[in-house]
């Protein structure tokens, strides 16, 4: 039977456990080395809109997991609807308990077996959350206006109860609604004891030159969900991963941002070419060396991840060279913390103007080298030496510290024990983490070589991850 109780009682009555119902970047003007430059009359499309349709990308979504490779890198479980039959239980058993307790206006749900946990539920979180049809859009996935206009903050259930298979909690409130809630929806949302998605704060490998860069095949990336998670489950863990075998043609970086989902466009246009030119307008069409840097500095959202297509490569010289920023970072602050603390501290300003797909631009910004995140971890490295501003709003009497601490940085970034160098094929598109991994170039001695660049942002490839996660999730459990 289920227990009714009525709102007016005030007393501080924390109800015995209701049992089961029923009992229950062109303008020369850079340092030299320069920018990545796109290719001028030569340049390809800009913003292909029509490429982004998803039906393929549907198509191939709907391919089917190899359940004999387990994913590298787990989100927090994908939230389950509140009446979503579950599919997984997130580690939770079915309902036992549920106790009212009407002076915190809350409700304390307990799960069976042993160990089991038990988590309060204030009702006017409950409540917030009910997905009744008048409250909560079932395709639309999201709340309905109703729902939160005029929430009350006091509000308290007419009636609780557990169904009899101990399935859902079921709550109804005096304005007629009635809410359910599963057992493993509730275990998942507990406030500050849920699990925390971890693409927020991912797990990362540091890494030296000795790392193994992990490679991935072209074809098999555009046709297999799994290749694709653990391509991006490489990107979240090392920052830099190798796709290999791409056609030797431009708009390869198109096709693989496409897997993620679009790509971001610069004032380049949505995708830029590196190459040399016989009367350069920027070092950045030389053939000259190009020092260790991350992209567009001079925006204050850097882009994410870098997509790096070997179209032509350098007869000889050439080499890429790449090194965890973090990985360094980690390094300085453990042998000079004042450095580290300098570099976390104060600011460098970029800047860039000229002339390019979109007409005249000029991009200022400012960052500090390392930049740390709320919990105090590095969670971006910026460094362009071309684009650096001369303007440096910081007390003069730190100028020369913070130029001892950048050197310092600047130096051990380049030692060789982390400075990876590598030689690009026809065909191979780097891909790295923008925010973490430095790249440059050595110098070459052909003007043949001509790489083809796109980026494709942070949010979209956790987005992807998380999706993938659900339907390689599914698909397991089809099977
Ligand atoms: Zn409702």
């Amino acid at each position: 039977m289920a227990a009714r109780f009525i709102g007016s009682v005030v007393a501080p009555v924390l109800w015995p456990g209701l049992s089961r119902r029923c009992s229950q970047h062109a303008t020369g003007l850079a340092r030299s080395p320069g920018s990545l430059r796109p290719l001028g009359s030569n340049a390809q499309p800009l913003w292909r809109m029509g490429q982004y349709t998803p039906a393929a990308l549907g198509e191939q979504l709907s391919r089917s997991y190899c359940s004999t490779q387990s994913p590298d890198v787990y989100t927090a479980p994908p939230q389950p609807l509140a009446r979503e039959a579950p599919s997984v239980g997130h580690g939770f058993n079915t309902l036992a308990n549920v106790k009212v307790d009407l002076e915190r206006k809350e409700l304390n749900v307990s799960w069976e077996g042993s160990g089991a946990k038990s988590q309060a539920y204030p009702f006017v979180w409950l409540r917030d959350n009910c997905h009744c049809p008048q409250c909560f859009h079932p395709t639309a996935l999201g709340r309905l206006p109703s729902s939160t206009h005029h929430l009350n903050v006091d509000v308290i259930a007419d009636v609780v109860e557990i169904s009899a298979d101990g399935r859902s909690l079921i709550v109804q409130w005096d304005d007629g609604h009635e809410s359910e809630f599963l057992f493993h929806w509730l275990g998942y949302h507990r406030f500050d004891q849920s699990l925390d998605d971890q693409l927020l704060y991912p797990k990362q490998s540091l890494w030296g030159s000795d790392v193994n860069i992990k490679s991935f095949d072209f074809d098999e990336l555009l046709a297999e969900d799994h290749s694709l998670y653990s391509w991006l489950a490489e990107l979240v863990t090392r920052g830099v991963a190798l796709v290999k075998n791409a056609p030797a043609e431009v708009g390869q970086v198109y096709k693989l941002a496409e897997r993620v989902a679009y790509l971001r466009a610069t004032t380049y246009g949505a995708t830029f070419h590196v190459m040399s030119k016989p009367d350069p307008s920027s070092v950045g069409y030389t053939t000259g060396p190009f020092a260790m840097h991350t992209d567009y500095a001079p925006l204050s959202r850097t882009p994410g991840v870098l997509l790096l297509h070997c179209i032509l490569p350098a007869g000889e010289g050439g080499e890429s060279l790449l090194v965890d920023g973090f990985k360094v970072a980690q390094d300085l602050k453990k042998i000079d913390p004042e450095a580290f603390r300098l570099l976390t501290t104060y600011e460098f300003d970029y800047s860039e103007k000229g002339t390019d797909c979109f007409g005249s631009f000029y991009m200022h910004s400012r960052h500090p080298v390392i930049k740390l995140n709320e919990l105090g971890d590095v969670e971006q490295i910026v460094i362009s030496n071309q684009s650096r501003d001369p303007m440096l709003r910081v007390p003069v009497d730190q100028i020369q510290p913070i130029y001892h601490a950048f050197n310092k940085y600047f130096n051990m970034l380049q030692l060789p024990e982390n400075l990876l160098q590598y030689k690009l094929q026809k065909g191979d598109i780097l891909t790295n983490d923008n925010r973490r991994v430095l790249h440059g170039r050595n110098s070459f001695q052909t003007n043949a070589r001509h790489l083809e660049g796109g980026y494709v942002e942070w949010d979209e490839v956790n987005s992807r991850l998380r999706a993938l996660t659900l339907q390689l999730q599914k698909n397991t459990t089809d099977e």
